[in-house]
């Protein structure tokens, strides 16, 4: 069979982090604390989950393909800006890629960042073009422009995943104005630090900027992504997704979420605190950022043992070593339950090796 295949998908594809929960399970920790995937360890609003409830007797039909409710709730929340939605922020990435990268195109890429981008490029035959941040983890604008010439898109993430570093609008503003290319902008965490980068959609016509409900709002598990586009690109956009991208009932729960402020303004500046926990408590020294994990720099220890000696303490945390671009001295750690902080703040200062 194997000749039939595309030589993308012979091998590889995304890597879960699987071994060290495997190995919290070995050493008979039956509820380890879960910090890898940066999950929101709250459950999605009451209203959310009220509202799924009461479209699954109506599955029988599809749904609607404009996704109204859910754009006519994110225009009440953000204003009136062009979106489009997803199945995850993945679906988005996906689907933005397909619009405009042909065989062999190249594609640039703030690194060291989330892998899917680097995959999904590859899937659609296109090249992947890393740019490489600064020593401090953030993106120098000329640099970026200069390394991203003659590429189609470029990805940025803000709050980066794994280094949890934000950029200031400013630097996005420079990038948008000498870079020809489209620049998509993934904002998965930025509930968790507030740069408000949505007045940029007003003035540049190469700007996407990628959201999901994932993670501030909890509804991982029902895959909700989001965009704002430009004018022109929406249109473009519909033409490449799947006939019907979101799903009655992850649209009907996406919507009431957004809807209830409350619950995420809770959710958010819980994580906030603990975010200035793990800095102040934490023994090693820990990567400023804005999301609900942090990047701890584990140095002269390496990130794969480390990872291994906080599993046998029940604490899973992600090695960055997989990630290109980054040493092997780092170790990424979500923001959960209290317990499961109070976990990792115990677990970490235990092993420390100055
Ligand atoms: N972008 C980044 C930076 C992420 O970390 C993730 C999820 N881990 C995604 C996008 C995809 O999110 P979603 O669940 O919306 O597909």
């Amino acid at each position: 069979m194997k000749h039939l295949i595309r030589k993308e998908f012979l091998e590889k594809g995304y890597v879960f982090a699987t071994r060290a929960a495997e190995t919290a399970l070995a050493s008979g920790h039956t509820r380890p604390a879960r910090l890898a995937s940066n999950e929101n360890p709250y459950p999605p609003s009451p209203k959310a989950v009220k509202a799924a409830a009461d479209v699954l007797p109506h599955t029988n039909r599809y749904p609607d393909e404009t996704n109204k409710e859910f754009i006519d709730a994110l225009k009440k929340r953000h204003g009136d800006y062009r979106f489009v939605a997803s199945v995850g922020m993945d679906g988005i990435i996906d689907t933005v890629i397909r619009t405009l990268v042909a065989d062999g195109d190249r594609v640039a890429v703030a690194t060291p960042t989330y892998s899917y981008y680097g995959l999904a490029v590859q899937a659609q035959g296109g090249v992947t073009v890393s740019v490489p941040r600064k020593a401090d983890f953030s993106v120098d604008p000329a640099t970026f422009c200069r390394d991203a010439a003659g590429t189609k898109l470029a990805f940025l993430c803000t709050p980066n995943n794994p280094t949890g570093t934000t950029e200031t609008p400013e630097t996005i503003a420079e990038i948008c104005e000498n870079y020809e290319g489209v620049l998509f902008l993934d904002c998965a965490y930025i509930e968790f630090d507030g740069t408000d980068y949505r007045p940029l959609m007003r003035r540049y016509w190469n700007l996407i900027i990628g959201r999901t409900m994932s993670k501030a709002y909890s509804l991982a598990g029902l895959r909700v992504g989001y965009a704002f586009v430009p004018e022109w690109y929406g249109p473009v956009y519909q033409r490449a997704a799947t006939p019907f991208t979101l799903n009655m009932v992850s649209q009907a729960a996406a919507a009431a979420a957004l809807r209830d402020t409350v619950h995420v303004k809770k959710i958010v500046s819980v994580v906030q605190e603990w975010r200035q926990r793990f800095i102040d408590e934490c023994p090693y020294p820990v990567v400023p950022g804005g999301a609900n994990f942090v990047m701890v720099d584990v140095a002269p220890q390496k990130a794969d043992d480390v990872v291994t000696e906080l599993a046998k303490k029940g604490v899973i945390v992600r090695s960055c070593a997989s990630f290109p671009g980054l040493p092997d001295h780092y170790i990424r750690v979500s923001i959960g339950e209290p317990w499961e902080n109070e976990a990792f703040i115990a677990a970490i200062t235990d092993i420390y090796q100055p």
